[in-house]
């Protein structure tokens, strides 16, 4: 057949359709199946929120892949059988030698009572633009961010999130409070204490209140009911969604427990032959470090979902070339941490690392901030055609073998 289908052109799809199309001979097919022809860089909703971007400069258009070599189907994944291999649209079946399933993640507020109603939210784009103009009009008070549910993507961004509206409202001269609402027991759990409380010190020093370990219960008038019994009052809502596996995947025999897809940690391959998962949408467990009741799973990241996305390209080449599939995924990644004022920090290491993750947090300053805004500007050019993947390549490296 000499076919591979991609699930899902986000970070991880993208990469693994576009590293498998030129490792490729031309007589093998690589498709991939997406639902919008806009590819958005993600990590900038950050930057809309506070309107220091607008949609068009973080937006790109994917529709050119054909020319590329790659089979774009534009549609909806309705079904995935892992044991035949073959992915549904409403249009057609399509079947592959290999299926990897890049999906990310189905986010919303309707989980919680009232949420939806009440809340804004910065995690898709709509959402961004939408809680920029009500900061805008926003005279000052009582600002809440409510972490709705475990796991969300990029655990540091209802953290940047805060520090950036403190210094928009601060510059602006309206008095505000700022609250962290979280089931965490601190910020990023995963990275470990000492980087949670480096975090945590960093948000309270601008004034920005934490409160750890509670859950949004509902959200009456203008308070929210908190899981201890304490109400959270507010004069502006935000909320991280509550993050599930795409219901094409919670309805496959895919899904684990939870509905995410469990995974070889270094392999990226799940229970059935032929078929991987990588980024959001997968359970990658931390090495030696499973909890039957908390399992601990690697951070949903872009960064995590890039390296997935080439070691997966790698091995499949390898297995058509006649070759062992040689290439694992070895748990490094790291993230500009945005803190207002131009500047950010810079963290990440080794989530494999034994007895714990290897991590480590550089100190705040303008290069880093300038490091995720030539990432961004890398990564837009590389999803238009205009700059390699050797490019983003070497950054990414250059960051993590100098200062991790
Ligand atoms: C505000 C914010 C800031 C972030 N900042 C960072 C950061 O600084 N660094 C970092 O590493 N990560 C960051 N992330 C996380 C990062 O965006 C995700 O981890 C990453 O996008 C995951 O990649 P993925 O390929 O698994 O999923 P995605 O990039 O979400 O891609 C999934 C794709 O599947 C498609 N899809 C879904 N369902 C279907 C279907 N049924 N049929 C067809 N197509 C479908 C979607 O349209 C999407 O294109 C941030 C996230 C947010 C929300």
């Amino acid at each position: 057949m000499n076919t591979v289908v991609v699930v899902g052109g986000g970070v991880g799809g993208l990469v693994t359709a576009r590293e498998l199309r030129k490792r490729l001979h031309s007589d093998h097919k690589v498709v991939l199946v997406e639902r919008g022809a806009k590819h958005v860089f993600v990590p900038s909703f950050l930057w809309l929120l506070v309107g220091l971007r607008e949609p068009g400069q973080i937006v790109r258009d994917i529709s050119w892949l054909p020319k590329q070599g790659i089979d774009l189907v534009l549609g909806e994944a309705v079904s995935i059988d892992p044991d035949k291999r073959v992915v549904g649209t409403p249009e057609q079946e399509i079947s592959g030698d290999f299926i990897v399933v890049a999906l990310g993640t189905e986010r919303s507020l309707d989980g919680v009572p009232g949420l939806q109603e009440t809340a804004y939210e910065f995690y898709s784009l709509e959402g961004a633009q939408r809680l920029y103009a009500a900061l805008n009009s926003f005279q000052g008070g009582r600002v809440a961010i409510v972490i709705a549910g475990l796991p969300y993507s990029c655990p540091a961004a209802p953290y940047e999130a805060a520090l950036l509206i403190e210094e928009f409202l601060r510059r602006r001269k309206r008095e505000s409070e700022i609250s962290i609402y979280t089931p965490e027991p601190y910020p990023m759990p995963t990275a470990g204490p000492e980087i949670g409380q480096a975090l945590r010190e960093m948000i309270e020093r601008r004034g920005v209140r934490f409160h750890p370990q509670v859950r949004v219960v509902s959200v009456e008038g203008n308070k929210v009911k908190l899981s201890n019994g304490n109400n959270a009052d507010f004069d502006l809502l935000i909320a991280i969604p509550v993050h599930k596996a795409p219901e094409v995947v919670r309805r496959s025999p895919l899904a684990g427990p939870n509905g995410w897809i469990p995974i070889d940690p270094q392999t990226l391959t799940t229970q059935y032959e032929g078929v991987y998962a990588l980024g959001d949408v997968a359970a990658c467990p931390l090495p030696g470090r499973f909890n039957p009741d908390v399992p601990l799973v690697l951070p949903k990241a872009g960064v995590f979902a890039h390296r997935q996305g080439e070691v997966v390209a790698a091995n499949i080449a390898s297995f058509y070339k006649g070759a062992a599939p040689s290439h694992l995924f070895d748990g490094k990644g790291f993230c500009f941490i945005e803190i207002g004022e131009g500047r950010a920090g810079f963290g990440g290491g080794e989530f494999f690392g034994m007895p714990k993750p290897k991590v480590y947090m550089r100190q705040p300053g303008r290069q880093w901030h300038w490091g995720k805004e030539l990432f961004e500007k890398t990564w837009l050019g590389w999803v238009e055609g205009k700059r390699s993947a050797e490019s983003i390549s070497a950054l990414m490296s250059s960051w993590a073998d100098k200062y991790l």
